[in-house]
C-alpha cells in the first residue's frame, strides 16, 4: 500500500526559491525604531518625497543591493541575544518597505518565529493595501507616520494623498494592531496647532495608539540631497525649539496619547 508518506517529497529535499528583496542597509538603534536595541533592515524604494526626507537615497529602489531573506537573518541572528537580553527587537523599515511587500513579510515572518524577535514595521501607510493580513499577523507593531492630518499639508510635504494612510490606520485599529505614531514637526510646514490637533484627534479615536513620537525637524540628510542632485527646500527651516516640541507633545497629550 502506498501511503501519503510513502509519496510526497520528503520536506528537507524541497528547495524554496530564496526570497530576495532590494535592500539600502542594516543598522542597530535604541529608542527611535521601537522599543528597545533594534536590528533595523532599511528597505530600497519609497512612492513619497517627503521634504524633510533625510534618506533621499532610499527613494530608487534599484539603487539597494539585491539581498537573499536569507542573508538578512543570517545577520540578525549574530544580534539575537544581545537584543533580546536588552528588550529590543527588529524593525522592517526603509524608504517604504510595503513597496516590497514579499520581501518586507518574508522578513517579519522570519525574524519572529525564526529567530524569536519582537517585530515591528515602519510606513507612512500609503501602500497599506499592499499589507496582507499575514503579513501585519507578523508585525508585532506598527510605527506609522501620519505627517499631518490636514490633506493640502500632506500633499505638499509627501507629493501623495492623505487618504491611504488613514485608511490603513484605520484597518489597523480593527485589528486591534499596537501602533505607535510618528509625526515630524517642522516649523512653518506642520506645526500649524490646528494641524497636530488634527492628528492628535484622529490618533486618539483610534483606540490602539499606545505612543506617539513628535519628532523634531533636522537637516542631518541636507548633503544627501545636494549628492543626489536633488534641492532641498527646507534648507533655511530652522528645527523646532525645545519649547515648540514640547508643546506640540502637550496637544497630543490634552487627547489622552502618551507622547514622547
Ligand atoms: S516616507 Fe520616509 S523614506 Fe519616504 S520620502 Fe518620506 S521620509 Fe523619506
Amino acid at each position: 500500500m502506498t501511503t501519503l508518506t510513502d509519496t510526497a517529497t520528503p520536506a528537507a529535499a524541497v528547495t524554496r526559491r530564496p526570497v530576495t528583496g532590494f535592500l539600502h542597509s542594516w543598522d542597530l538603534s535604541t529608542g527611535v525604531d521601537g522599543p528597545g536595541t533594534r536590528f533595523v533592515t532599511f528597505l530600497s524604494g519609497c512612492p513619497l518625497t517627503c521634504l524633510y526626507c533625510h534618506n533621499p537615497d532610499t527613494w530608487r529602489m534599484r539603487d539597494g543591493k539585491r539581498t537573499t531573506a536569507d542573508d538578512v537573518l543570517a545577520e540578525a541572528a549574530k544580534y539575537t541575544k544581545f537584543i533580546s537580553a536588552a528588550g529590543g527587537g527588529a524593525t522592517v523599515s526603509g524608504g517604504e518597505p510595503l513597496l516590497q511587500p514579499v520581501f518586507t513579510g518574508e522578513l517579519l515572518h522570519r525574524l519572529k518565529h525564526d529567530l524569536g524577535l519582537h517585530t515591528a514595521l515602519d510606513t507612512s501607510g500609503f501602500l497599506g493595501v499592499r499589507a496582507t493580513d499575514a503579513l501585519l499577523r507578523d508585525a508585532d507593531l506598527v510605527l506609522l507616520d501620519i505627517k499631518s492630518r490636514d490633506r493640502d499639508t500632506y500633499k505638499k510635504v509627501t507629493g501623495r494623498p492623505l487618504r491611504p494612510t488613514l485608511d490603513f490606520a484605520r484597518r489597523l485599529a480593527d485589528g486591534g494592531k499596537d501602533v505607535w505614531v510618528r509625526f515630524v514637526l517642522v516649523p512653518g510646514l506642520t506645526d500649524d496647532p490646528d494641524n497636530i490637533e488634527g492628528v492628535a484627534r484622529f490618533a486618539a479615536s483610534l483606540g490602539n495608539v499606545s505612543r506617539v513620537d513628535v519628532l523634531p525637524f533636522h537637516k542631518l540628510g541636507e548633503g544627501k540631497w545636494a549628492a543626489l542632485g536633488k534641492d532641498f527646500t527646507l534648507r533655511d527651516t530652522p528645527s523646532p525649539t525645545a519649547r515648540q516640541v514640547a508643546t506640540a507633545r502637550e496637544i497630543f497629550a490634552a487627547q489622552g496619547l502618551n507622547a514622547v
